[in-house]
């Protein structure tokens, strides 16, 4: 071999050499960059997600303000005040001397245990309610539904997904939750619900779009909404105790004719559990009448739309 040939092959190999450096260079640079991207990726999911849920949280209690605002409004001072808008009703539901107090007591955002705890009470009492479910679909919830509606309760719709953010982003949205929460109800039950209560009420501001594209879509169903005036508290942000929840009811229930309770029947809500017996007797000794919803309730409703508007 000559020198030059030497210096040839001496020249290759250093060649061959920067070039797998700088392979290997473009490759962990390659790497990490992919792994960054990922990790950052992860990151601002887990972000938005977050985001999302302190959104619905939020929507929630804007949901309680709401219900407390109408009821226990000295408690309440500085919250969202949401008068009905139906104010013809609400002066019409004042109750005068000797008028009976028609109780209607709703149980939202079940089922879970609790619903069968409240239904045992229920029975008790022979007293019937109604329960305003949301979208589950296992076998337990299914027969919580069923059995909701074989001993004589009313079963209403509380939206299948529950999250503000997901159902009132548009009308298509809404409306295919709804048709979703009536034939989940529809396959466990045998019953075409058509009553519903909107989660956060007719009159909550959370919606990209104007609530009255959606109460306009349940009035073409001949879907019936009903929000509440009076709440018991059992969801605000305040915890009461059980026998604080009988008397927040009682306190708005001697003011009205036509009394929609507000209380839950989700986990959690043991304390509601837990008051529900004083309550139906409280509301017995007044001779308060405890009723499910029927198509003759009347509609106590935040907000309205009128047919031709
Ligand atoms: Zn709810």
């Amino acid at each position: 071999m000559t020198e030059e040939q030497r210096d040839l092959a001496q020249e290759k190999r250093e060649k061959r050499k920067r070039v797998k450096r700088m392979k290997t260079f473009i490759v962990t640079f390659l790497s990490v960059w992919i792994m960054l991207s990922i990790l950052l990726t992860t990151v601002l999911c887990i972000k938005v997600y977050s985001l999302q849920k302190q959104i619905d949280k939020l929507s929630e209690s804007i949901e309680n303000a709401a219900a407390s605002a109408t009821t226990v409004s000295d408690t309440d001072q500085g919250s969202v005040r949401v008068e009905p808008v139906t104010e013809a009703i609400a002066k019409e539901n004042l109750a005068e001397e000797g008028d009976v107090h028609k109780v209607y007591l709703t149980f939202d955002d079940g089922p879970s245990d609790n619903t069968d705890a409240i239904l045992e009470i229920l029975n008790e009492y022979n007293v019937k309610a109604t329960f305003f479910v949301v979208g589950k679909e296992d076998q337990e919830s299914r027969d919580r539904m069923k059995r909701i509606v074989d001993e004589g309760h009313t079963i209403g719709m509380h939206s299948y997904a529950h999250k503000y953010s997901e159902i009132y982003s548009s009308l298509e949205n809404f409306s295919t939750d709804v048709e979703k929460m009536q034939n989940l109800i529809e396959d466990a039950t045998g019953v075409r619900c058509m009553i519903y209560r909107f989660p956060g009420s007719s009159s909550n501001m959370i919606s990209n779009t104007d609530m009255t594209d959606y109460i306009r879509y349940l009035n073409e169903q001949g879907i019936a909404y009903y929000d509440w005036n009076v709440s018991s508290g059992d969801s605000t942000s305040q915890v009461y105790t059980a026998d604080e929840l009988v008397e927040n009811v009682m306190n708005d229930v001697v003011k009205y004719k036509t009394s929609v309770v507000l209380l839950h029947d989700s986990e959690g809500k043991e304390t509601t559990v837990e008051a529900l017996s004083s309550l139906i007797e409280r509301l017995q000794e007044i001779d308060a009448e405890i009723l499910p919803i029927t198509d003759d309730t009347v509609r106590i409703q935040y907000m309205t739309v009128s047919a031709n508007n």
